[in-house]
């Protein structure tokens, strides 16, 4: 497969669709200097996209977040990502929406006085973990924790929240696991790299509070759907020794979407039957 800097199609660049190869930015954009970049991670299933409109209002958000305001309304880039999709001959794909600080009269540290850019590209991408959904992912445990609210602006989806992401998967990928688990700054389980996570124990629910890592648009559709099942679910936080004590685990995303998780280091679960039904309404639920 060529690299993703390297293949045909069409890419939504600040208001144009451009050759895929051609979407190109300087090196001295701000964003690749100082993380100055907020993105979306959607997916589009039959030709909808999955809470659409959601996903470019937390873009949106983001951006004010980080300090600044990308250039479009929502209706504007709903249209950006229809007409992208729709470029590129796609209604099954992952779409990324995304926005940075620019090049411009600033190189330091502050940037307002360049310009926030924006990009859609959309490609097709199957199961985050394939194997897992039938067997149970296997998780490393973070050594890095999600930081406090008071450190970073927790609940923006911004690039630089990921570089701790990026060393916890490197770490897990290099132990044969396919993500890890990471606690948050005062110990509670947080999440993982890229998704939210849920256990089970005694047929109720049971997932961490959403205080100072995303409330991601999966977590809380599946929590609609539980309660929906009339299940119990507990937002609460959960201290690392209660791990020993659930039964079944799940992460949800929009890439995970609801991925069994098998195993958290030395603990394990099984792929029991409420994560299967979850796992199975999500994929009715997103096609209809
Ligand atoms: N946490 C992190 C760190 C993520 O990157 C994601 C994926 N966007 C999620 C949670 C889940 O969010 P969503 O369900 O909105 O995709």
């Amino acid at each position: 497969m060529a690299g993703y800097d390297d293949r045909d199609g069409k890419i939504w660049l600040d208001g144009q669709l451009v050759e895929w190869r051609d979407a190109q930015v300087h090196e001295l954009s701000h964003a690749l200097h100082y993380a100055s970049s907020v993105f979306e991670g959607e997916r589009c299933y039959g030709g909808k996209i999955f809470k659409s409109r959601e996903h470019s209002e937390r873009l949106l958000q983001s951006g004010r977040l980080i300090d600044f305001e990308i250039p479009y309304t929502v209706d504007e880039i709903e249209a950006a990502k229809e007409a992208t999709l729709k470029a590129n001959g796609l209604t099954d794909a992952y779409v990324r929406a995304f926005a940075w600080r620019g090049a411009g009269e600033d190189m330091g540290v502050a940037s307002a006085r360049n310009p926030v850019r924006m990009a859609v590209a959309v490609w097709s991408w199957g199961n985050y973990d394939g194997d897992a959904k039938m067997k149970g992912a296997k998780l490393d445990v973070s050594k890095w924790k999600r930081p406090s609210p008071e450190t970073i602006p927790s609940h923006a989806k911004a690039a630089g929240l990921y570089m701790i992401c990026t060393l916890s998967k490197h770490a897990a990928e290099a132990k044969g696991c396919s993500d890890a688990m990471m606690f948050d700054y005062r110990g509670y389980v947080a999440e993982a790299t890229g998704a939210n996570i849920f256990f089970v124990k005694d047929g109720e629910v049971h997932t961490p509070k959403p205080d100072c890592f995303l409330n991601g648009l999966t977590r809380q559709t599946v929590i609609g759907m539980l309660e929906d099942r009339q299940v119990k679910v507990h937002e609460r936080h959960i201290m690392p020794e209660e791990l020993e004590s659930f039964q079944q685990c799940w992460l949800t995303g929009t890439a995970a979407e609801v991925t069994p998780v098998g195993q958290i280091g030395d603990y394990n679960f099984e792929v029991g039957s409420l994560t299967r039904d979850i796992a199975e309404g999500y994929e009715q639920l997103v096609r209809t």
